[in-house]
């Protein structure tokens, strides 16, 4: 029995049903993301978890206790929304210790609690400003703070990071996982973003109207994605047509070239995933199949060049790295690009 299961999970709103038959074991101390587009249900489902919303069926339990029948405040869980949702009128400190007074806890533990967790957050010296005195990453920090500050079972996070600029999420990221650890609490953590996913989770659920398509370590979703849906939405991807030559040992003719999987296929035509940084400009140790044709698209970012080649009716995005030494590809310039045919995803039939 993991600490928290979800069983055969639904919701529907009305006559729409937007949760289907969701089920997932987490174990103590796991951080879990829930990925996908905007409308799979992401929120719904931890909401679920959270009490704020009723399932329409199935099971969720903590530590051997069903808690479907309890109340938000009853389920022993800390929650941190995107939208900060600071108490404005009470300062930092007061907004930290709101849980613990609520608790009717001593005022020694509470002072105690609010010192470590500032400490914990990195704002020690905060406690007497109000939420309008911070910026947004602050603020978000003392959610953080104000949802651990009651020791809860569970830590639930939705879009935690979406309302920061781009360098605050980043680092943000890294501190809200170095406390997830240290604290060892079992979170949950909703995003969008395949990045955030990537990086923080220890497992991930990546949904798609209403279901989980897959559940994997970052390494696994990236890596061998179960769906075709999975493959396009986390990471870049080309695909390509390919036509299976010999089922038994996956053969295939793939932009007018032959290549070997190396594993059983389906017979006729497929269609083949390969993530960009598997192509490479010109010869590459390992990467035994060549494909040549011309640049039609260079997209110079700084530290890569981003290139899209046509080669053999098929187009392949791929990056390639700046030297100073050598001006990057032109278009309409010949080139040939290397791959490995084990490298290449099958993403199912032909779309
Ligand atoms: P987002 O990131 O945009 O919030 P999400 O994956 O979290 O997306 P949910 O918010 O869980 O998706 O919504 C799933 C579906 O349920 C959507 O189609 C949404 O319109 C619908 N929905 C959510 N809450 C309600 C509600 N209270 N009443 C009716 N429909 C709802």
């Amino acid at each position: 029995m993991s600490f928290l299961n979800i069983s055969n999970l639904e919701k529907s709103f009305g006559p729409t049903r937007v949760v289907h038959d969701f089920s997932l074991a987490v174990e103590q101390g796991e951080f879990i993301s829930f990925l996908g587009p905007s409308g799979c249900g992401k929120t719904t489902t931890l909401r679920m978890v959270a009490g704020f919303e009723t399932p329409t069926a199935g099971r969720i339990e903590i530590d051997g206790r069903d808690i479907v029948r309890l109340r938000p405040n009853q389920r022993n869980i800390g929650m941190v929304f995107q939208s900060y949702a600071l108490f404005p009128n009470l300062t930092v400190g007061q907004n930290v210790a709101f849980g613990l007074k609520v608790a009717g806890a001593s005022r020694a533990l509470i002072r105690a609690r609010v010192a470590e967790m500032l400490e914990m957050i990195g704002l020690p010296d905060l406690a007497g400003r109000y939420p309008f005195q911070l910026s947004g990453g602050q603020q978000q920090r003392v959610a953080l703070a104000r949802a651990l500050a009651v020791r809860p079972q569970v830590l639930l996070l939705d879009e935690p990071l979406s309302a920061l600029d781009a360098k605050i999420r980043v680092s943000l990221r890294a501190e809200i996982r170095a406390i997830q650890k240290k604290l060892g609490i079992t979170t949950i953590y909703v995003t969008h973003d395949q990045e955030e996913a990537l990086s923080m989770s220890d497992r991930i659920v990546v949904m798609h109207q209403g279901r989980a398509d897959q559940v994997g370590t970052p390494f696994q979703i990236y890596n061998t994605p179960a769906t075709r849906f999975v493959a396009g939405f986390v990471g870049a991807l080309n695909t390509v047509q390919a036509e299976v030559i010999d089922p038994g040992t996956g053969r295939v003719l793939l932009a007018g070239t032959e290549a070997v999987l190396d594993r059983a296929l389906p017979a006729g035509q497929v269609t083949l995933g390969l993530r960009p940084e598997m192509v490479s400009l010109g010869p590459a140790p390992g990467r035994e199949t060549v494909l040549r044709g011309r640049v039609v698209e260079v997209d110079f970012l700084g530290a890569v060049i981003r290139l899209k080649a046509e080669l053999g009716g098929e187009v392949l995005a791929f990056d390639t790295f700046n030297t100073s030494q050598k001006a990057p590809p032109r278009v309409g310039e010949e080139v040939s690009v290397s791959l490995a045919a084990r490298d290449l995803l099958v993403i199912g039939p032909p779309a």
